[in-house]
């Protein structure tokens, strides 16, 4: 069964120069075995692959010594050394790893410096939560951790009271700068709540940071009706110049102009699919060139080259 698996492996791969989906596990042979066996046979699909000889796709980490770099290099490194995980919408980015699902910042803390003992979590001593530099990581109690973003919060909003009472525009500024990480244009409030926007305690109740920002920055009463807008899409962006009072109605109309401005063509992804095959730069450089010439996101470009996005175009 097993000897079967493998030669249908090979032979797709020859055919088509990727390794079988399980749609093609479906193709005019009818199954080679049952799908489902295959985690059982082999254990991972990867470990499949592996027995099939077939080389790891690109981006794919073959050894540890790389895995590191690897990580790196898929990370944009900020001012404050941080390597941002370019996945991470401030959630902690994940990858496949010997068969198995990680944390990046994990596995980068592993590789750096060893195992991680039970019991023990990952801190982000610099809070923020998409970092993977293990130089920014440390290992605590949940309890600490906990405490860590309580901390955190307390003197971020003991900060802003401070500052409240005749608070100018320019010691907004200064104060959001100070305590924002810089990420493209955008400066990112480190922590948000569950819908993914920066939120504030003040006095006696939490407010959106982004909407009090632009409450203050363009004198319009928080209480009353109207929607922050971020027009960098960027929800944890409290970069006072990137958001605009507006209607429900203008909120709609931003995320469709977002999408909208999102868009290839069929002749661009050939573009990308070529230069992928040619180019010697690392992933986060490969994308930053093609976002900049197409004028797409960097994730726009990753779904192409991963074939989430344009997979019926081959290069
Ligand atoms: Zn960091
Ligand atoms: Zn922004």
């Amino acid at each position: 069964m097993k000897d079967l698996c493998i030669s249908f492996a090979k032979q797709i791969y020859e055919e088509t120069g990727r390794f079988p989906t399980q749609k093609d596990w479906k193709v005019k042979f009818g199954y080679p075995c049952n799908v489902l066996k295959i985690p059982e046979l082999f254990g991972t699909w990867a470990e499949l692959r592996r027995s099939c000889g077939i080389e790891l796709d690109r981006g794919m980490i073959s050894s540890s010594d790389d895995m590191l770099l690897w990580i790196q290099q898929h990370c944009s490194v900020d001012q404050n050394g941080c390597w941002n995980w370019f996945r991470g919408n401030n959630k902690y980015g994940k990858i496949v790893w010997q068969g198995k699902w990680y944390g990046v910042h994990r596995i980068s803390f592993i590789l750096a410096k060893g195992e991680i003992q039970t019991g023990l979590v990952i801190r982000h001593k610099c809070h923020n939560k998409r970092c993977c530099n293990p130089e920014h990581l440390e290992t605590g109690s949940q309890r600490e951790n906990r405490l860590d973003s309580i901390g955190h919060i307390k003197s971020a909003s003991a900060n802003i009271i401070h500052h409240k009472k005749n608070m100018t525009n320019e010691e907004l500024i200064e104060w959001l700068e100070s305590i924002t990480r810089k990420y493209n244009q955008c400066w990112e409030y480190p922590i948000v709540g569950s819908e993914g926007y920066a939120k504030i305690y003040l006095k006696t109740k939490y407010y959106l940071l982004h909407r009090y920002v632009c409450s203050i920055f363009r004198n319009i009463d928080y209480e009353s009706k109207w929607v922050a807008r971020h027009i960098c899409s960027n929800k944890c962006c409290v970069n006072p110049e990137h958001i605009v009072p507006g209607t429900n109605r203008d909120n709609g109309i931003d995320s469709r102009e977002h999408s909208r401005k999102t868009k290839l063509n069929r002749q661009i992804v050939i573009d990308i699919k070529n230069d992928w095959i040619i180019t010697d730069l690392p992933p986060m450089k490969f994308y930053t060139k093609w976002s900049t010439l197409a004028k797409v996101s960097n994730d726009a470009v990753r779904n192409v080259i991963y074939g989430k996005r344009w997979s019926d175009i081959q290069p």
